[in-house]
């Protein structure tokens, strides 16, 4: 039997295949490879799909939350909120753009638990970082009040959350800029690098448009040191072929989460909770077993491929390790990366996958 991977991207492009193909020969043959009618067709399809005003694409998911950090006026000294339990690249746009983060437990729900937001707050304190990890939309208008009444700027790492709503409103529109990876295993992924952001402030647009092209916008004219970050015409046509079938893709993954809630019934397994009010668009589909590598074993035995979102948690990683903050700092952060576990979950698993998956999950004894 096949072994059951925990991600498939061949059979993302394979379902859209023509689609794929035709605008991929159209860039070829156009003779204009960056930054050109592509980009601005896609920057406005995506600006459209998530409600902003604008959208700046850029060159991966990292420069955006790098990008978002230098618009908003992170520097040296500025201290950043962000959850102990996310990807490092949220940490690293913060801590590249100069900023310091200081880091808050989240709730069950692996969210910034917005309880501890306010007392982690200090003179410095310039900004909260809010990342909808695996799929769930945070509690956004209780953050946004928070962020108002302390006079706080918010950035949200959507680089998991495409399309994903709170209170009737995307992620990465609930603060004063959004930021999206399409790394090709994201929900909307593209065929190489790739990221984006969004945001309704005109300034904010100007200066990441700027910033992304050596400080420049107009040419040979550097404002400022700048990076190059762009999200190149390939990609961009590309990522509007995907765009254009997110809502199915998005039915497609949550319809796979609901067979796992259904199907999954060992005691030992702890399934995702879901926030009354949030949606989850299931980025991964994370359970949690205090007995994880032992399961791990148990599931590779049948064939079936597991990953851990994340192991180590950035404050406990060799590059932080400056930051001098010890382990048992953050229990609850380092009790998940302890025994958070992802399932296959991606567009294209097939009922009998999963129910390969279910059985072997439903079968481990401990
Ligand atoms: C993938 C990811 C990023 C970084 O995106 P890249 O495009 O790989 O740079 C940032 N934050 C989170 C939460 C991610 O999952």
């Amino acid at each position: 039997m096949e072994n059951i991977m925990t991600n498939r991207l061949d059979r993302g492009f394979y379902r859209y295949q023509e689609e794929f193909e035709a605008a991929a020969l159209r860039v070829l043959r156009s003779g204009w490879y960056i930054m050109g009618k592509e980009l601005e067709a896609f920057e406005e399809a995506y600006a459209a799909f998530t409600g902003a005003k604008y959208c700046v694409g850029v060159g991966n998911g990292l420069d955006a939350l790098y990008l978002a950090c230098r618009a908003i006026g992170i520097s040296e000294g500025d201290e950043v909120i962000v959850q102990g339990n996310t990807f490092i690249a949220s940490v690293m746009g913060i801590t590249m753009a100069g900023g310091t983060p200081v880091f808050t437990e989240p709730d069950e729900y692996y969210m910034i638990d917005t309880e501890r937001i306010e007392e982690a707050i200090t003179e410095k304190t310039k900004a909260v970082m809010v990342v909808h990890l695996y799929g769930q939309t945070a509690k956004m208008r209780e953050i946004q009040a928070i962020c108002k009444k302390h006079g706080l700027k918010l950035i949200e790492d959507c680089a998991q959350s495409h399309g994903a709503h709170w209170d009737g409103q995307m992620t990465g529109t609930f603060g004063d800029i959004g930021c999206f990876s399409f790394y090709p295993s994201k929900n909307l992924g593209a065929f190489g690098d790739g990221g984006a952001i969004v945001t309704n402030s005109e300034a904010y647009k100007d200066r990441i448009r700027q910033l992304r092209n050596y400080g420049s916008s107009v040419r040979y004219h550097n404002k400022e040191v700048g990076v190059n970050s762009r999200l190149d015409e390939m990609q961009a046509a590309l990522l509007s072929v995907r765009l254009k079938h997110m809502k199915e893709l998005t039915e497609e993954r949550k319809a796979l989460a609901a067979a796992y809630d259904a199907g999954i019934n060992n005691p030992l397994i702890t399934k995702p909770a879901i926030r009354e009010g949030a949606e989850h668009v299931y980025h991964q589909y994370v359970i949690r077993c205090e007995k994880r590598e032992a399961l791990i074993r148990h599931l590779k035995e049948q064939g079936i491929d597991t990953i851990i979102h994340y192991p180590i948690p950035p404050h406990l990683s060799e590059a932080y390790a400056y930051l001098g903050i010890p382990k048992g700092s953050l229990p609850i952060t380092e009790h998940y990366a302890d025994t958070v576990l992802s399932i296959p979950m991606y567009n294209g698993l097939t009922k009998e996958e999963q129910a390969r998956v279910i059985a072997a999950l439903n079968g481990y004894a401990g």
